[in-house]
């Protein structure tokens, strides 16, 4: 297989230079060899995408439901492949690996069904004899920048909305995880999409990103990743009156109270904290458990990861894959010793495990004995890594949940409905989860947080209209 290229204006173009797709279950495997743009490929799409805006602008809902119902058809008929692909590049297991693809596949038929959905108002004026009307119009064209762990859904969850309501794009994945983006963007190219509406440019953040970032051009930047390259995205975008979306990090809370049905709580912690190599934003990195069920879910909760088997992404029966790559488990690493060196007690895992194939394994880890101030439970690890909390009651345990700079998804596990219900309100979270992972949501739903993992208009849904549409009201004397 030669090099797979960005694809631009409608044709497949090489990079200024290209890169190998590393496994991270086996280094030996090299997934692909795909292109590296530069600064000047992303000038090249961004033209091709103004040459397509005014059609593409002003396509019928029609038009764009056809090709994103397409898209959506096909990903879904080849999500075995797909997933597999996935779980080859990401290291995500390939039920994940498959159920991610699905996922991609039904948002993309979600905004086919927008497409058709897209209204306006007409109200009365104040004056007398005025039509007063408001239409949702395209932005124009859109930048997309996406992170390495949701490598199908998270593209597809900007790209499918992007276009349905009528807008060109450029979109540039995580270097570590190219292959899905260019099926993604293969499947875009025999869509019938007009030339140039869609654009792939792979490459790197400091180089392609920044492109994006500061090309006049593009008039809006939907952006998922870390929130130091967030902070960047945002004043960069908001300096030249772009409008910007941003989906960052999280240190989500699991709260677990005495009464609580401990078999849903391990369930849903060793899900929520684990699976998928813990790298998940909505992942439960703090787990918040009232006294009196503390031992017992403790004991419980490393009775179950002692059972949980990591090995190859594609291996049958594997639960938990590698880490993504060497860096992501340095930072693993760093953090068990830093929390060791703060007084928690590591209560199982926090091993490299070696596997017939070399590959970055980590066995799941759980500290024991944390408190909330320690760096572990306030800093974003993004592996397989969670930190159980131990707290007096219900009222402290809301209290410590609150307690972090970040604010995507919390949870709580308690059969109260008062407690339920309380949580539910008090809670400083975008998303909150009764007896349920922190992380799995729905697709037809707002995605998105409060404080330092969200900025600006929420993803999914009908809501995802708010960012990628822009308001004009229109008063006629007829
Ligand atoms: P990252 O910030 O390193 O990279 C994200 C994207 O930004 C990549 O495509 C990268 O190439 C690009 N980028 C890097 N520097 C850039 C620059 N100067 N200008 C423009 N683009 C640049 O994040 P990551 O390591 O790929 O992903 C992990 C992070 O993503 C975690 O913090 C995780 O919590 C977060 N995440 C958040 C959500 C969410 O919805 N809240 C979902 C998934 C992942």
């Amino acid at each position: 297989m030669g090099v797979q290229q960005n694809f631009i204006g409608g044709e497949w173009v090489d990079g200024a230079t290209a890169r190998d797709n590393i496994n991270p279950s086996d280094l030996s495997d090299i997934v692909g060899t795909y292109a590296q743009a530069d600064a000047a490929g992303v000038t090249r799409a961004v033209d091709a995408a103004k040459s397509a805006a005014h059609g593409w602008n002003r396509s019928t809902p029609q038009q764009r439901y056809d090709v994103l119902e397409f898209v959506g058809n096909e990903i879904m008929a080849r999500r075995d492949e797909l997933g597999r692909l996935l779980a080859r590049e990401e290291g995500k297991t390939l039920p994940e690996g498959i159920g991610e693809a699905t996922r991609a596949a039904q948002i993309f038929k979600f905004f086919a069904g927008e497409a058709l959905r897209i209204q306006g108002e007409k109200v009365q004026s104040v004056r007398p004899g005025v039509d007063v009307e408001i239409t949702r119009e395209p932005v124009g064209i859109v930048g997309i920048i996406t992170p390495w762990n949701f490598p199908i859904a998270i593209p597809a969850w900007k790209i499918a909305p992007a276009l349905a309501y009528g807008n060109c794009v450029v979109f540039k994945p995580a270097d570590l995880v190219p292959g899905c983006a260019w099926a993604i963007a293969e499947i875009l190219s025999r869509s019938g999409l007009p030339k140039g509406a869609f654009n792939l440019v792979m490459g790197r953040g400091s180089v392609v990103g920044e492109a994006i970032l500061n090309n006049d051009a593009i008039g809006a930047v939907s952006f998922t990743g870390s929130v130091d390259t967030g902070k960047h995205v945002a004043a960069t975008c908001t300096a030249r009156f772009a409008k910007v979306q941003l989906e960052m990090g999280g240190k989500n809370p699991m709260v677990v109270l005495d009464d609580a049905d401990l078999d849903t709580a391990v369930g849903a912690v060793v899900n929520g904290a684990f699976f998928s190599t813990g790298q998940r934003c909505t992942a439960s990195s703090r787990l918040v458990v009232t006294e009196g069920i503390h031992d017992r879910f403790v004991n419980a909760v490393v009775e179950k990861i002692k059972t949980l088997k990591v090995d190859d992404a594609l291996t049958a029966g594997t639960d938990i894959g590698p880490v993504v790559d060497e860096s992501q488990l340095s930072q693993d690493m760093k953090y068990l010793e830093i929390g060791q060196g703060e007084g928690a007690k590591l209560a199982f895992g926090g091993e490299r495990l070696n596997r017939s194939k070399e590959g970055f394994y980590l066995q799941p880890a759980l500290f024991t004995e944390t408190t909330n101030a320690m760096r572990i439970n306030r800093e974003e690890i993004f592996g397989p890594v969670a930190s159980v909390i131990r707290v007096k009651d219900y009222d402290e345990a809301l209290a410590v949940a609150n307690d972090t700079q970040f604010g995507l998804s919390a949870g709580i596990c308690t059969t109260s409905l008062k407690h339920a219900s309380h949580f539910k309100r008090n809670s400083e979270a975008g998303m909150v989860m009764v007896n349920l992972p922190t992380a799995g949501v729905d697709y037809h739903v707002p995605f998105g947080g409060r404080k330092g993992s969200s900025y600006g208009p929420r993803e999914q849904g009908r809501y995802a209209a708010e960012f990628y549409t822009t308001v004009k009201t229109a008063y006629t004397l007829p």
